[in-house]
């Protein structure tokens, strides 16, 4: 029996990629079917992340005319995250392993079959690393490069230059379901599931049709999630900042006792403000800190729903 092999792919308002994704997919998928690779029940899947343009409708099209391909729609737009998870929990029964990847096809689709190599080799997991990030903006790289090293610093186990594209196989995708988290962040979740895991290494290309879902702003916002999500270090930071003022504040109270006792006092002006401002300051952002921790613990409690379908639709 030949693998069941199954490609999830978040769309959100990827109408003019899509057309481009669809075609060199099912190419993927029907030459690797005919050479007897993989199973003939190997599927693609879409996931409509809640797009504003005609994706759900393009997706629609395709699973009436190509038995390759199924939709998954989501209720709304959840984000990357969230869609990438419906995806696999929604297929986590039908196949012996997914490969996630995205829309825009940036990952290099010759990889898949080398995942499948690692895989059929007993990894249960296997990473996607990109060799190169030449054809990335200068702006993009340095952007996502810090990402990768301050994630690591601020305590969140990530593997260095991968993104989603990763293949997971059934037993891995059931271990998944059992991390409830509602803020996810999949890529410090990943490797914490363990059992044998491999890398193949691809280069990344351009995004050709639309434009990145992933400005700055929202890059910076997922580096945040990460890091509150996986680890502890910034709390840390904070008790280790304030035992470090403790001490500062012990030194500058003996010295302005000396100035006092010399008769300088009016020269305090200066050092007092600064601590003012300075101290202000801190205490913000500490409470900012731990604050953005409340707020995580709030949202889990809840243990909202982390997608909700719509429909599941092709055979
Ligand atoms: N995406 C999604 N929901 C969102 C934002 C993005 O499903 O709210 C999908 C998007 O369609 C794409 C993938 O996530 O398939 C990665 O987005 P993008 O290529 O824009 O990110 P970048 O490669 O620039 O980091
Ligand atoms: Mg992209």
């Amino acid at each position: 029996m030949s693998t069941v092999l199954y490609l999830v792919v978040p769309c959100y308002n990827e109408e003019e990629t899509l057309p481009t994704t669809e075609k060199a997919l099912s190419e993927l998928m029907s030459d690797m079917i005919k050479r007897g690779r993989i199973s003939e029940n190997s599927r693609i899947v879409f996931v409509n992340d809640g797009s504003k343009d005609k994706t759900w409708e393009l997706i629609e099209k395709y699973t009436e005319e190509n038995i390759l391909i199924k939709g998954i729609k989501l209720s709304r737009n959840k984000g990357h995250q969230n869609a990438l998870l419906a995806g696999l929990m929604t297929v986590k029964d039908e196949c012996d392993c997914a490969v996630s990847l995205d829309a825009d096809l940036q990952d290099d689709i010759g990889a898949v079959e080398k995942m499948l190599d690692e895989f059929e080799d007993g990894c249960e997991i296997v990473y996607g690393v990109r060799s190169k990030r030449e054809k990335d903006t200068l702006f993009k790289r340095a952007t996502a490069q810090g990402f990768y090293k301050f994630m690591r610093f601020m305590g969140a186990d990530v593997i260095y230059d991968h993104a989603d594209y990763r293949l997971m196989s059934r037993r891995a995708l059931h271990e998944l379901e059992n991390f409830k988290e509602v803020n996810l962040f999949l890529r410090g979740i990943v490797p914490m599931i363990g059992f044998k895991t491999g890398t193949v290494m691809y280069e990344r290309g351009v995004r050709e049709y639309g434009e990145s879902k992933y400005p700055l702003k929202k890059m910076l916002s997922f580096a945040v999630d990460g890091i509150t999500s996986l680890s502890i270090k910034p709390i840390r930071f904070i008790t280790t900042l304030g035992v470090l003022l403790l001490f500062a504040s012990i030194i500058m109270l003996a010295y302005s006792l000396v100035r006092h006792f010399t008769g300088h006092t009016e020269l305090g002006w200066t050092s007092l403000i600064v601590s003012i401002w300075g101290i202000g300051g801190l205490q913000l952002f500490a409470i900012g800190v731990v604050g953005e921790y409340i707020g995580k613990i709030y949202l889990e409690t809840k243990e909202r729903p982390r997608f909700i379908i719509d429909k599941y639709i092709g055979k």
